[in-house]
């Protein structure tokens, strides 16, 4: 629950925060449900028109509540079919949010913070620097505003099935709105979305992946993109503090938590840099007998970046040795990138508050020096 001048935002409250709210004004806890039906699944921004609600309280919400969306400041179509819009986050910053139709469904790919602190070397994000967590408001107001956007399916249902946190953001450094969000996504008072169909992408903050089993245990994507501590600590900073093995272990009892449901390891495929056949067979011995599956990701460049794309054959390759080697492999589809809405693509407008040096190269690391990259430390994400 977020205020805006004098204002409570109801949007992007959890359930237990709206029951508090109205608990507090000697109210029933239920009425939490109705107005979340409201927001939700009505898409109602007046308090006036939540019939079912009495009239006094209606006046009351009135008088301190207030439903408050995100703003629009651009819409791009992609001539795939891809829908890319540019979310205000106040002070010149903005934040992006991607539609990616399929036959079969339609997933919202979804922003958690305004930039991200945690510096990945091949990630147009991370090279924007960090601003500051989005609210729940914020995060649940993208959801919400493409789902009134989108022409439904032809079924009738919303255009937004499946939702990932493959945005702009480490979900996991903004854990409680995250958390707010993914209950209410999943609430059958709102969208009702199963946590099947609902996906945080994380690159790896160990006590936070521990802590999600618990709260709501969602999908679960892993940025691994290096077989090796060596390699991922240059590409992927925060292996730094939660090195691969015991990222792993908490995969594992993350999974175990969901029926040993199969966890995402996301991998993307740079030049040189980690998509050698040797890679492969290490990733295999990392995932091997795991519940695990491997999305290879084409590297997406970005204006700066001195990384390059594997070629079409070593991606092939790579693949082949995954699956040879009794591992489930696939290889993402590269969408929308006409208007830079492919993954690692998404910059928004962000002005940088950590320090980070101006204009920085993005340099890709020689694999053989294991030195690159070491100035970059690590930035622990704010919690
Ligand atoms: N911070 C989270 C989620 C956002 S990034 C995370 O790192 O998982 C979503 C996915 O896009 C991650 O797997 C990320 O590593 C990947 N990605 C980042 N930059 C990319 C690029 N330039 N090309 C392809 N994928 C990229
Ligand atoms: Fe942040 Fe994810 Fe980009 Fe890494 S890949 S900088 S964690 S958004």
């Amino acid at each position: 629950m977020t205020t805006t001048t004098t204002k409570i935002n109801l949007l992007g409250s959890s359930q237990t925060d709206l029951e508090k709210f109205l608990v507090a004004r000697s109210e029933k806890p239920f009425r939490a449900r109705q107005i979340m039906q409201w927001i939700y699944q009505r898409d109602i921004d007046d308090f006036d028109e939540m019939t079912d609600l009495s009239k006094s309280l209606r006046t009351q919400l009135k008088e301190e509540a207030e439903i408050a969306s995100p703003k629009v400041q651009a819409k791009y179509e992609s001539k795939d079919g891809c829908v890319k819009w540019l979310f205000s986050s106040g002070l010149g910053q903005a934040v992006e949010t991607v539609f990616i139709p399929e036959s079969d469904r339609g997933t919202l790919c979804i922003s958690s913070q305004v930039g991200c602190a945690l510096d990945c070397s091949f990630c147009a994000t991370g090279a924007q620097g960090f601003n500051r967590n989005l609210s729940s408001a914020e995060i649940i107001g993208q959801v919400r505003y493409a789902i009134r956007d989108l022409p439904r399916r032809s079924n009738g249902e919303p255009a937004v099935t499946n939702v990932v946190f493959m945005g702009m953001g480490e979900p996991l450094a903004n854990y409680r709105n995250v958390v707010s969000v993914l209950e209410i996504l999943v609430s059958d008072w709102s969208y009702g979305i199963s946590r099947r169909r609902v996906t945080v992408s994380t690159s790896g903050i160990v006590p936070h992946i521990n802590k999600l089993a618990d709260d709501c245990n969602v999908a679960l994507a892993v940025s691994l993109h290096a077989p090796t501590d060596d390699l991922r600590d240059q590409i992927v900073p925060i292996n730094k503090l939660h090195p691969i093995k015991t990222l792993l272990e908490a995969c594992w009892q993350y999974a175990e938590k969901r029926s040993r449901r199969f966890i995402t390891f996301e991998y993307v495929m740079l030049r040189d840099v980690n998509d050698s056949i040797k890679q492969a067979n290490q990733l295999v011995s990392l995932l091997k007998g795991k519940p695990a599956k491997v999305n290879l990701i084409p590297f997406n460049p970005f204006p700066g970046t001195e990384f390059k794309r594997s070629s079409v054959e070593s991606i092939r390759h790579f693949q082949s040795r995954l699956r040879e080697r009794g591992l489930i492999a696939t290889t993402r589809k590269t969408r929308g990138d006409d208007i830079d809405a492919a993954c690692g693509q998404l910059a928004g407008k962000v002005s940088d508050r950590v320090k980070k040096p101006l204009g920085r190269k993005i340099i890709a690391p020689k694999i053989s020096s294991g030195k690159a990259n070491q100035d970059k430390g690590i930035r622990t994400p704010s919690v």
